[in-house]
């Protein structure tokens, strides 16, 4: 979903508007500045409108203790923003600290919205107008505390807020989780979804008064329901002459967005093609959970054991983070396997790592195994951040580029520490010199 970042300087009173925002209990701090939390982020939702909401509250003191300047910490919670919302205290006006922010986000070029919080009366509108001079447009006049104001803001920030976030487009939610299954013609996903399905296919989705093809089926696994997204492509190609792959592709490119974790289907009869990498890759690059399935596990013999699995390790040694499950859709052997694996992914793909904890872990690696020394310069990770998760993103706070060769180590260590089997990890950095 788009991200909303909330920033202000400490004590404006972004925890008590982020509180509004999502009206959710656990969300709750009191206001005291430099009060060190773990969540960053939540989910919101306002007219009927999902998005995610990035609350700098909790940067104001890392891990470590160390106090990062206001401006800096709101940069970063912006550039991974769709749109920010800037929340300054209407009691006292701008203060310098604020026109330091001010001067960061004309940089940006985000959509801003300007918050005058603590305003709870008529006679501080004074004040509220004068914060015009900021140049970001119209003040918003906010009491966080009595929850008057905010829709107004939300109305504006949410019309703002692209639909579609960067990677893969939308990840949707709400309802039984979606999955994509995909890989190349004749693999077996109709197979493979008749025998998941057994007679119990629900399909879901008719259009009413139209010709269009039911495009997705609710399917019982391990006890949960799923939604199978744009099954009717899956069980139509049957019938029809094979497309071109350009066109397999698209239709594995739009279900593997309307989806939360992509089953990427493989045979055992043939060796693993170009276009199975690229299909494996497509969930990869759009951010989705991830589980392998290779299919026709019954015409196995020990010689094509032997070169499967060679060909696994070089042509998917770049996703051995995924897991991977056997099975047969002609009999129905493991199918049972793959609700444990989808559940798997996906909890690792929602997971969030605690601040605290993350920078533990950091001051543990960084420690044991520092950066190599370049040019007589040895770049510092000063602390770290997950902005976001659903994949899990995570951002390092530098005082030097880092080398490819230690954010692969760092990455890796993430994974494993962490288990994020299943699910792609981002990892970027913001150098500060
Ligand atoms: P799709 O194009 O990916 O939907 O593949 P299909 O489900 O149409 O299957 C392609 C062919 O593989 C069909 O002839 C299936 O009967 C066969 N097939 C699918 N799954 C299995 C399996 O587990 N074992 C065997 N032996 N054949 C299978």
């Amino acid at each position: 979903p788009p991200v909303l970042a909330i920033i202000g300087r400490p004590n404006v009173g972004k925890s008590t508007l982020v509180n509004r925002i999502t009206r959710s209990r656990e969300a709750v701090v009191e206001d005291v500045p430099g009060v060190t939390r773990d969540r960053v982020s939540y989910d919101a939702e306002w007219n009927g409108t999902d998005f995610t909401i990035v609350d700098t509250g909790g940067w104001e003191k890392d891990a470590r203790g160390i106090h990062r300047r206001v401006a800096d910490q709101a940069e970063l919670a912006v550039d991974e923003a769709d749109a920010v919302v800037f929340v300054v205290d209407g009691t006292v006006g701008a203060t310098a600290v604020d026109e330091a922010v001010v001067r960061m986000l004309r940089r940006k070029k985000k959509p801003v919205f300007l918050v005058a919080n603590k305003v709870d009366s008529e006679a501080q509108m004074i004040e509220v107008h004068a914060l015009w001079n900021l140049g970001l447009g119209r003040p918003y006049p906010v009491s966080a505390v009595h929850g008057t104001g905010t829709g107004d803001v939300l109305d504006a920030a949410v019309e703002a807020m692209p639909e579609t976030a960067q990677h893969g487009g939308l990840v949707p939610s709400g309802g039984p989780r979606r999955v994509a299954l995909v890989g190349r013609p004749n693999v077996g996903k109709s197979s493979m979804l008749n025998k998941l399905a057994g007679s119990d296919r629900v399909v879901v989705d008719p259009v009413a008064g139209t010709t269009i093809d039911p495009v997705d089926e609710h399917i019982e696994l391990g006890g949960e329901t799923w939604r199978f997204v744009d099954t009717a492509g899956i069980r139509r190609r049957q019938h029809m002459a094979s497309g071109s792959e350009y066109y397999a592709m698209l239709r594995t490119q739009r279900a593997v967005d309307k989806a939360e974790v992509a089953v990427a289907l493989l045979s055992v009869d043939e060796p693993i093609s170009e276009q199975d990498v690229r299909i494996i890759q497509m969930a990869v690059d759009s951010g989705r959970a991830l589980v392998l399935a290779y299919n026709k596990w019954d015409l196995l013999d020990d010689e094509r054991r032997y070169y499967l699995e060679r060909e696994v390790k070089r042509d998917l040694g770049h996703v051995t983070w995924a897991p991977r499950v056997n099975v047969s859709a002609r009999t129905g052997w493991h199918k049972d396997k793959l609700a444990p694996a989808l559940k798997r992914s996906l909890d690792n793909w929602e997971r969030r790592v605690p601040t605290g904890k993350l920078n533990a872990f950091l001051g543990e690696i960084v420690a044991a195994h520092p950066h190599p020394v370049r040019g007589g310069k040895q770049p510092r990770i000063l602390f770290a951040t997950q902005p976001s998760s659903r994949p899990p993103k995570f951002v390092l706070f530098t005082t030097g580029f880092l080398d490819a060769g230690y954010r692969r180590f760092i990455q890796r260590r993430l994974r494993e520490t962490f288990d994020f089997s299943g699910t792609p990890i981002e990892v970027s950095m913001r150098v500060r010199e």
